[in-house]
């Protein structure tokens, strides 16, 4: 234990996901160490943040404005949609440069344990987004764990309809992770080895 703010800033940082106890500790440090210049951007940005990020009405990505910069490229193909769980998995996916369509994140999975059901995520939207029939093929990219899982099932029931192709990321994926933690490689072929689930 430390004394005062310093304990207070290893606190604060260690409640932050991936962040234990001895990483908080050498965060706190290096902030300590650190130009003064340094920590006021970073006060700043963590200030600006709730304020400037909103999410994308279309996609529910993370976005500057209305719509996110995926949603507003022109060069996107409208007609696959990747249905993924998280903002983060966005990222993950597009790393891999093997998808130029738009995506639809669903805001989490369905968990009974943690009482998120259907209605708790993004999943009307999506709905909605076919209703044009626009929309050719829905890939769904949900974590290859048991709420990711449940989730796709439910979609894969959900989404019945006439010249809607869903598909579903080839196994390969670390069973019982985290999309954003596969590498570009292992992800890119599993996108390019996807099946078909539903047509
Ligand atoms: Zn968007």
């Amino acid at each position: 234990m430390y004394e005062g703010i310093i304990q207070e800033l290893i606190d604060e940082l260690g409640r932050l996901p991936g962040i234990g106890p001895k990483s908080a500790q050498r965060i706190a440090f290096h902030i300590l160490q650190t130009e003064t210049y340094d920590v006021t951007r970073l006060a700043e940005v963590l200030l600006e943040i709730r304020e400037k990020v909103r999410f994308c009405e279309i996609c529910g990505n993370v976005a500057e404005e209305a719509t996110c910069s995926i949603c507003r490229d022109p060069r996107r193909s409208p007609a696959t949609i990747c249905v993924v769980e998280e903002a983060k998995d966005v990222v993950a996916i597009e790393r891999t440069r093997e998808f130029r369509g738009l995506y639809h994140v669903l805001g989490g999975a369905i968990s009974p344990i943690d009482g998120v059901g259907p209605d708790d995520l993004r999943i009307r939207s999506l709905v909605q987004r076919l209703a044009d029939g626009v929309v050719t093929e829905v890939i769904i990219a949900t974590d290859p764990n048991l709420e990711g899982e449940a989730t796709a099932t439910y979609l894969t029931r959900l989404l019945v309809q006439p010249n809607l192709r869903v598909t579903r990321l080839a196994s390969g994926l670390p069973v019982g992770g985290d999309l954003e933690y596969a590498d570009e490689v292992t992800l890119g072929r599993a996108f390019e080895g996807r099946r078909l689930v539903q047509h």
